[in-house]
């Protein structure tokens, strides 16, 4: 074996857990369905509980001091859907460091053009088919087996494994990993190394994700007689010259941006802006006559995703500076800009110990070099390296991203054992090590 930070585990230990991982393949399909047939639809956020109680019970059947921790007051958390997430611990009784496995119990609606009943784990060609198979409980089955594949083989001497399974991820994670971020579940006294099973393919190792800037902007002028538009001050002409100042200014610049970070695809390793939505004037819908007015209001929705480069203030700071040069064109024109999201970006460098081990043992079981990637848009690795600081974080899971909110969702089942092994044999190199770096 290379220099692996940790490294001292027995081959023929990690040759056991393999043959036991092959020999439960039946119960991990058997767990993936048994997931998939709890319709977890978010939003609302149905069956959080039932499932979130069904992974506590399968952890405290095997062992673990186990966690159900509702996600209270956080967005959309009521009584009829609580944002309920369950979190198992497994301790060695040796001292160590932890590895956590996280996933997202949250499924988004299975939409139209199936074939194959969205919610019924049905098992086809080597594949598991259903909503939320690939995205991403086959690959919360597949760190489950991982995990029981080590405690059978009573090879979990020191340290700890954790396996979340948590709530909300589809529409920002607050009352999910958000939540326990916050209350130190992720702190660094807790956990050293976490592996999210996002479905990203099991050869590929996903480091982490560009920033996220949402905001509204209003432009406002001064309402006015719309026979005599020059004694108004129009405020979608206000917005038109900021549009025009983005389409020859900023998305040039932006496009000409380019981040060190692997994402995928490629086109996402430009810096990106997203005009989302644009209302001014008369307010929608809008039936019969139309009063002549000058429209005193102009409000438009932005995304901005930025790289690891930029600067988030900097970010801020170029739009405002636009809109300045937008409303100078006129006197009477003002402008507010409303923040409604922000996460900056978040990459675990490549030389990371979790990144090393997991680069290792997907060269051993797939004969060819992992991969690395970085996600265009934000997962649930914002809140555990912001709130929590755990710096050895990535995203690894034997689902193929591109199949992920689609119709006739799958996961192969092939796929799900060999990254039930990559996990299996990344964690337990993980445990002999010192932690995550400084
Ligand atoms: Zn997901």
């Amino acid at each position: 074996m290379p220099d692996l930070p940790g490294g001292s585990v027995p081959p023929e230990t990690i040759a056991r857990v393999f043959q036991r991982i092959d020999a439960l393949r039946e119960d991990l399909v058997a767990l993936t369905q048994r997931l998939v047939r709890f319709p977890t639809i978010n939003p609302p956020g149905d069956a959080y509980e039932a499932c979130a109680r069904d992974i506590g019970d399968w952890l405290a059947r095997h062992g673990a001091v186990v966690q159900l921790v509702r996600g209270e007051g956080e967005p959309d958390d009521t009584d009829l859907h609580p944002r309920m997430n369950v979190i198992g611990r497994f301790e060695a009784g040796q001292p160590g460091p932890c590895v956590h496995f996280n996933g997202h119990i949250d499924v988004v609606e299975a939409g139209l053009g199936w074939t194959v009943p969205p919610f019924e784990g049905v098992v086809k060609d080597g594949r598991v088919y259903g909503r939320g198979t690939c995205d991403m409980k086959g690959g919360i089955a597949a760190a489950m087996i991982a995990i029981e594949a080590i405690l059978q083989e009573k090879a979990l001497s020191c340290g700890a494994i954790e396996l979340s399974g948590t709530v909300d991820e589809e529409s920002g994670g607050f009352g999910g990993v958000g939540y326990l971020a916050r209350q130190g579940y992720f702190n660094r006294d807790r956990v050293d190394h976490v592996i999210i099973p996002e479905p990203l393919n099991p050869d590929r190792v996903c480091l982490g994700h560009r920033g996220v800037w949402w905001a509204e902007i209003e432009m406002r002028g001064q309402i006015g007689h719309g026979a005599m538009p020059f004694l108004g001050v129009s405020a979608i002409r206000g917005m038109g010259h900021f549009l025009r100042l983005l389409e020859d200014e900023l998305l040039p610049a932006l496009g000409a941006r380019v981040t060190r970070m692997p994402c995928v695809p490629a086109g996402a390793r430009h810096a990106t802006l997203n005009l989302n939505s644009i209302h001014g004037g008369q307010p929608e819908p809008f039936n019969g006559l139309p009063a002549p007015v000058v429209a005193d209001r102009c409000r438009l929705v932005i995304d901005r995703r930025y790289l690891i480069e930029e600067n988030p203030d900097e970010v801020r700071a170029e739009i405002i500076a636009l809109l300045e040069r937008a409303k100078a064109r006129e006197a009477g024109l003002d402008f507010a800009v409303r923040d409604i999201m922000s996460f900056t970006p978040t990459m675990t460098e490549p030389e990371a110990p979790l990144v090393q081990t997991l680069d290792h043992w997907i060269e051993q079981l797939f004969g060819r070099p992992a991969e690395h990637v970085a996600s265009p848009g934000t997962y649930d690795q914002k809140h555990i390296t912001r709130f929590g600081a755990v710096r050895d974080c990535v995203a690894y899971g034997p689902g193929i991203l591109d199949l992920a909110h689609q119709p006739d969702e799958w996961v192969g089942i092939d796929d799900m054992v060999m990254s039930a092994k990559v996990m299996a044999a990344t964690t337990l190199c993980l445990l002999q090590g010192s932690g995550q770096p400084a």
